[in-house]
C-alpha cells in the first residue's frame, strides 16, 4: 500500500490537470444547449476507461423534452475491470454531470476553468460534485497498472449524465441490469457526498426520503379586484393559508395526526453515535449565515435533520409577489410543500394522512372554492446496515489514510439511486464521500480541496483492497 500511496502522491500534479480537463466540459444536464458537452464528457470517460482496459457497455436511456427540445438522454456508461470469480465484485457510482453555473452568479472567475488558491483550494464547477470522485476510481487502477501491482478485487462501474436533473432513465437500466451485468455485484460503493465538517472523514449510512405535495385552491372563474369582490366570494388564498399554517407547527414539529407512528424509534446505540461526531452548533449558525435554530446542541439538531421527519412550506404558486400594493384576488392558488421522511415511513401512509388530514381541515371551513391536493414526487428514506464488512472495509481505509476512526453520518437529503441499488441488487450500499461540508457543491465558488482530491485516490484505493478481505 505505501508503494501506491507513494505513486499517487507523486503524480498529484497529473490528476489535478486532468481534474481540469474534466472541468473545463461543462456538462450542464439541465440545460438542452449543453447536452452535447454532457455527451462529449460521457464520450471522454468511455476513452479513459478504454486506455485503462476497462470494458464498457453504452446504454442509450431514450429521449426526453426539454426547453422544449426533444434530446438524446445521454448515455449510462457501464464498466468492467476483472471478471476473477475469486475476488469480490465491488460496484461504484458516480454522474458525470453538473448543476448549472455561470461567472454571473457571483463566482470569483469562470466556473468552467479549474482555478487553485493557495490553500490548495481547486475551484470549478463540478470539481467536488462529482467529477474529482468519479475519474478517481480510473486513477485507482491506473496506478496498480503503473506499479504492476494486482487489484485485488473486480470492478463493475456505473456512471451517469442525468443525476443533477432526476436521473432520468437510470432506474430502469439498473433494474434490466440487476440479473445481469450487475448479477456478480457483493456490494456497491458511491462517493457523491461530503463529510460532515471540514476535518474528519465520514461513511453515510443513510439519507432521508421525501414526499412532495401541492395543494390546489380555485374559485373564481378569474382573478378579481378586491375593492369590488372583498367579502363576497371565498377567497382561494385565504383558504390555502389557513390549510398550510395547520400542517407544521413554527417550532418544526409536524401537525398531522399520525404522521410520527411509523417513524422507527431511536436506540441507545444510535445515541452513542451522535456524541462523537465532528460538528458543533456553531457550524449550522455558519452555514445558516444566522442563528435562529431550533435546537440548541448538535445531537438535536443532527437527529432532526437526519433521523426525524419534517415538513417545509416551499411557495405559493399565483400569488401576488412583487412590490407595491396590488389589490388582486387571485383567482387558483397551488400551495407547495414536502415531507422529509425517515425509516420506516411509508410513502403511501403519508399520502394517505397527509390528503385525509386536509381535507377534513377544508370541510370545516365550509368553503365552496374547489380544492385538488396532488403527489408530485415520493421516495421511501434509505438506511444501510452499518455491520456489513462493506463498513468495515471502508472505516478502516478512512484510518490507514487519515489515522482517524470516522464519523458515521446519515444525510437529511435525498440521492434516490441509493435505494434503488439496494433493492434491485439486494446488497449493501455505502456512501463514501471525498469532499468536504464546505465545498458548496450546486452553489458559486464550489471547490475541492487538493488534500481531499489527492487523499482520496488513496482512500478508493485502500477501500477496496480492504473489501478484498474484509469479514
Ligand atoms: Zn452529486
Amino acid at each position: 500500500m505505501d508503494k501506491i500511496f507513494a505513486y499517487i502522491s507523486q503524480n498529484q500534479d497529473s490528476y489535478i490537470k486532468r481534474l481540469a480537463e474534466v472541468v473545463a466540459i461543462p456538462s450542464v444536464s439541465g440545460d438542452a444547449k449543453h447536452r452535447q458537452d454532457v455527451v462529449r464528457m460521457g464520450e471522454w470517460l468511455v476513452q479513459e476507461m478504454t486506455r485503462l482496459n476497462v470494458s464498457t457497455k453504452i446504454h442509450h436511456p431514450g429521449k426526453q423534452v426539454l426547453d422544449g427540445v426533444e434530446l438524446d438522454l445521454p448515455p449510462v456508461v457501464l464498466g468492467t475491470y476483472g471478471t476473477d470469480p475469486a475476488k469480490r465484485t465491488v460496484l461504484v457510482y458516480g454522474h458525470y454531470d453538473v448543476q448549472p453555473a455561470l461567472k454571473s452568479d457571483g463566482w470569483t472567475h469562470d466556473p468552467f476553468t479549474l482555478v487553485e488558491d493557495e490553500q490548495g483550494r481547486l475551484f470549478g464547477r463540478g470539481s467536488t460534485d462529482d467529477k474529482a470522485p468519479i475519474i478517481s476510481w480510473l486513477w485507482v487502477i491506473e496506478a496498480h497498472q503503473k506499479l504492476n501491482i494486482d487489484l485485488p478485487v473486480n470492478i463493475k462501474m456505473c456512471f451517469e449524465g442525468m443525476e443533477e436533473s432526476g436521473s432520468e432513465g437510470l432506474d430502469d437500466i439498473i433494474y434490466k441490469e440487476a440479473k445481469d451485468y450487475f448479477a456478480t455485484v457483493d456490494c456497491v460503493c458511491i462517493s457523491d457526498n461530503y463529510w460532515l465538517g471540514t476535518k474528519k472523514p465520514c461513511v453515510t449510512y443513510g439519507l432521508r426520503g421525501i414526499s412532495y405535495f401541492t395543494l390546489e385552491i380555485s374559485g373564481p372563474g378569474r382573478d378579481l379586484h378586491s375593492g369590488v369582490f372583498g367579502g363576497t366570494v371565498h377567497e382561494p388564498m385565504t383558504d390555502l393559508v389557513y390549510l398550510m399554517s395547520k400542517l407544521v407547527s413554527p417550532n418544526g414539529k409536524i401537525l398531522i395526526p399520525g404522521i410520527y407512528d411509523e417513524v422507527a424509534p431511536v436506540t441507545d446505540d444510535e445515541h452513542k453515535l451522535y456524541t462523537d461526531l465532528d460538528f458543533s452548533v456553531k457550524d449550522i449558525h455558519q452555514a445558516i449565515d444566522a442563528t435562529n435554530t431550533i435546537h440548541e446542541n448538535k445531537q438535536d439538531i443532527l437527529m432532526h435533520r437526519w433521523r426525524f421527519p419534517t415538513l417545509s412550506l416551499h411557495g405559493i404558486e399565483g400569488a401576488f409577489y412583487g412590490a407595491g400594493a396590488k389589490t388582486v384576488i387571485p383567482a387558483k392558488v397551488i400551495g407547495k410543500f414536502s415531507i422529509r421522511s425517515v425509516p420506516n415511513q411509508k410513502p403511501e401512509t403519508i399520502k394517505a394522512l397527509v390528503t385525509s388530514f386536509i381535507q377534513q381541515e377544508f370541510a370545516k371551513l365550509n368553503s365552496k372554492n374547489k380544492i385538488t391536493i396532488t403527489e408530485l414526487s415520493a421516495g421511501p428514506a434509505w438506511v444501510a446496515d452499518v455491520k456489513h464488512y462493506n463498513f468495515r472495509a471502508a472505516s478502516k481505509a478512512i484510518e490507514t489514510v487519515f489515522g482517524i476512526t470516522p464519523d458515521y453520518t446519515r444525510e437529511g437529503g435525498s440521492i434516490p439511486v441509493t435505494l434503488t441499488f439496494q433493492e434491485a441488487l439486494g446488497k449493501n450500499v455505502l456512501l463514501l464521500p471525498m469532499g468536504r461540508a464546505d465545498d458548496g457543491a450546486h452553489s458559486i465558488n464550489e471547490k475541492i480541496d487538493r488534500s481531499n482530491y489527492i487523499e482520496g485516490i488513496k482512500l478508493l484505493t485502500s477501500y477496496l483492497h480492504e473489501i478484498s478481505h474484509a469479514q
